[in-house]
C-alpha cells in the first residue's frame, strides 16, 4: 500500500537552497526525497558499528558510562577497546553526524 504524502511549506536559507539544488540535480535526487530521507533518519537514527559493521538503531542501544559512546547491540563494542588515535577518528566522525541531527547521538 502506498504511503500518504503530504505537502509541507518550509523556509530555507536562499543560499543553502541554491547550492543544494545544484548538487541534487547533478545527482538526480528530488528535493522531496532527500528531505523525507533526512526526516526519516532523524525520527529513528541508526549507526553502523565501527567494529563489526552491524547496523543498529540508536534508540535500542546503551551508552557506555566510561567512554560515553553508544555500544553496538551485537558485539557490545564501544570506544573503550579502541586505540586513542582510532577513538579520536570515530569521535570526529560522530561530530559530523551530530551536526546533521542537531545534537547528541544519545
Ligand atoms: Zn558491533
Ligand atoms: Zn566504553
Amino acid at each position: 500500500m502506498a504511503k500518504t504524502k503530504v505537502k509541507v511549506t518550509i523556509a530555507i536559507d536562499e543560499e543553502v537552497l541554491k547550492k543544494s539544488e545544484k548538487n541534487l540535480s547533478e545527482k538526480n535526487i528530488p528535493r522531496s526525497r532527500i528531505i523525507e530521507s533526512f526526516l526519516s533518519y532523524v525520527s529513528d537514527p541508526h549507526l553502523y558499528c565501527f567494529s563489526c559493521g552491524e547496523k543498529f538503531l540508536v534508540s535500542k542501544a546503551d551508552v557506555c558510562s566510561k567512554c560515553s559512546f553508544v555500544k553496538c547491540v551485537k558485539c557490545k563494542n564501544c570506544s573503550c577497546k579502541l586505540t586513542e588515535q582510532t577513538s579520536n577518528a570515530v569521535f570526529q566522525m560522530r561530530k559530523v553526524y551530530e551536526d546533521l541531527i542537531g545534537g547528541r547521538v544519545k
